[in-house]
């Protein structure tokens, strides 16, 4: 046996494909499914605050009340205003398929319609790719994938065009 002394060199690094599948979960497997199948776009009721939650969660994001039982979907949109938006001039990374991918349109921050007057934030692509044409305040609406092409993922929504 040797006597000398190994010492720990750079690790070797891999890559795993792994294709795995999980639920999207109570609110957003609903969520998804009203908005792949029907084209309909919908909120939940808190319990305890009674602010809209969009996308709808379990856990208010304001005041941490549980809305699990009894849940009060909301239908906001499918209309909304633009409020400002982001030329993303870089690819961004598809986390379902680990690939770069470049729409080459703007990112919009749009307030869905509610029906309580108030609105909801939704943050999406623009169909304007021209963002000299984009004004705030401009009113838009989701343009949805043929239903064919859907996937059960916010991206079914391909952008929001003007009305
Ligand atoms: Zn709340």
């Amino acid at each position: 046996m040797s006597t000398e002394t190994m010492e720990q060199v750079a690790p070797i690094r891999s890559s795993l494909d792994i294709e795995i599948e999980y639920p999207a979960g109570l609110y957003m497997g609903e969520w998804l499914r009203r908005l792949t199948e029907e084209e309909r776009l919908t909120a939940v009721r808190c319990r305890g605050c009674g602010k809209l939650l969009y996308p709808p969660q379990c856990i208010c994001t304001y005041c941490h009340a549980e809305n699990i039982e009894d849940v009060e979907w909301i239908e906001v949109g499918p209309e909304g205003t633009l409020m400002l938006w982001i030329a993303i001039k870089m690819p961004w990374l598809d986390p379902r398929t680990r690939e770069f991918k470049d729409t080459g349109h703007p990112v919009g921050i749009i307030v869905l319609d509610a029906p309580d007057g108030g609105g909801v934030l939704c943050m999406h692509f623009l169909e304007e790719a021209d963002i000299e044409k984009l004004e705030r305040g401009m009113r838009v609406r989701p343009v949805f994938k043929p239903r064919e092409e859907r996937e059960y993922f916010p991206t079914d929504i391909i952008y929001f065009g003007a009305v």
